[in-house]
């Protein structure tokens, strides 16, 4: 079996929130993602995956912690039980509950409602979430469901809306311009935050394995601990086999911590091997459990909470 862990879908909503400004823009687009019976089925075969994990197309169609708050909680409940319907219909998929962070009492609610039946709860923006305190009842609510947090970070774009503590600035003006994006996960080990939630498991997306060695290098410069022991233990990372440097960087995270993933159906260099990605794997220097903890293993481990 192989399964794709970040695939994309969007699903036709009904209801009030047709009149939003949100649904012009999802209009738009949700003609692309409609029908998972044909193109979908149709891809699942030409990527040689069995099950794909579908996540929202959220920053193109506007799901971002910056939409209004009463639009954001409405599309929120819609979203997540259109997805679950669907899932429930169609056994080859699984779904990520997309998460209003914006109102973190509604995302308790959603967690609740989804919890025995998504994969993890999604969140697409790139903010200091270990330095947003209010957001704390969320953690901990995934924590105790075992949920995982899939950070899915998508674009450059950098819109930081917590405040960096005045003891990391140094370290985050350090970091290169085109891997801003690396400070939304250096908040999350440089903060209390995986000291009060041990057991909280996190999903990099879309972000390779090879940000590693630069991420751990620059804590010791500034003279703070080696990261890697909290990658280790709560994070898995959705990889892209031909990257170089790929087997070194696995080898250092662990393979029970990657998973297999197409980011289809984009086209961006995340996705631009998809059609490969199977037969790359195939092709590493790795045994057959390693490459079966790759395609299936590891996702079947999180999904039954074994971990
Ligand atoms: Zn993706």
């Amino acid at each position: 079996m192989i399964v794709d862990s970040d695939a994309h879908f969007t699903p036709k909503l009904e209801g009030e929130i047709t009149k939003s400004i949100w649904y012009e823009q999802f209009l738009l687009r949700v003609n692309r993602f409609s029908n998972p019976d044909d193109r979908h089925k149709e891809m699942r075969e030409k990527l040689f995956v069995d099950r794909q994990l579908l996540n929202p197309t959220a920053r193109s169609l506007g799901l971002t912690y910056s939409l209004e708050d009463k639009i954001a909680l409405q599309v929120m409940q819609a979203y997540n039980a259109a997805m679950c319907q669907m899932c429930d219909k169609y056994s080859y998929y699984d779904y990520n509950i997309w998460l209003a962070l914006q109102n973190p009492e509604q995302c308790i609610d959603e967690i609740k409602i989804h919890k025995d039946k998504c994969f993890a709860a999604y969140a697409n923006d790139i903010v200091y979430w270990g330095f947003a305190d209010n957001m704390k009842t969320v953690w901990q609510t995934l924590e105790y469901y075992k949920m995982p947090l899939y950070l899915h970070f998508s674009g450059e774009t950098y819109n930081p809306h917590e405040q960096i503590p005045e003891e990391f600035l140094q370290f985050a003006n350090s970091i290169d311009k085109s891997k801003k994006w690396l400070l939304s996960i250096a908040s999350l080990l440089l903060s209390d935050m995986l000291t009060e939630f041990p057991n909280l498991k996190i999903i990099v997306a879309e972000r390779n394995i090879d940000w590693i060695p630069y991420l751990r290098e620059l804590f010791l410069c500034h003279g703070f601990d080696d990261p890697l022991s909290l990658l280790k233990t709560n994070f898995w990372f959705t990889i892209e086999p031909e990257s170089i440097n790929f087997l070194e960087n696995a080898q250092t995270i662990g393979y029970n911590k990657l998973l297999f993933a197409t980011d289809w159906p984009h086209n961006d260099p995340g996705a631009c091997n998809a059609q490969h990605d199977v037969a790359t794997v195939n092709k590493l220097n790795i045994s057959v459990e390693q490459k079966n903890m790759i395609f299936y293993k590891n996702y079947i481990d999180l999904q039954n909470k074994v971990n």
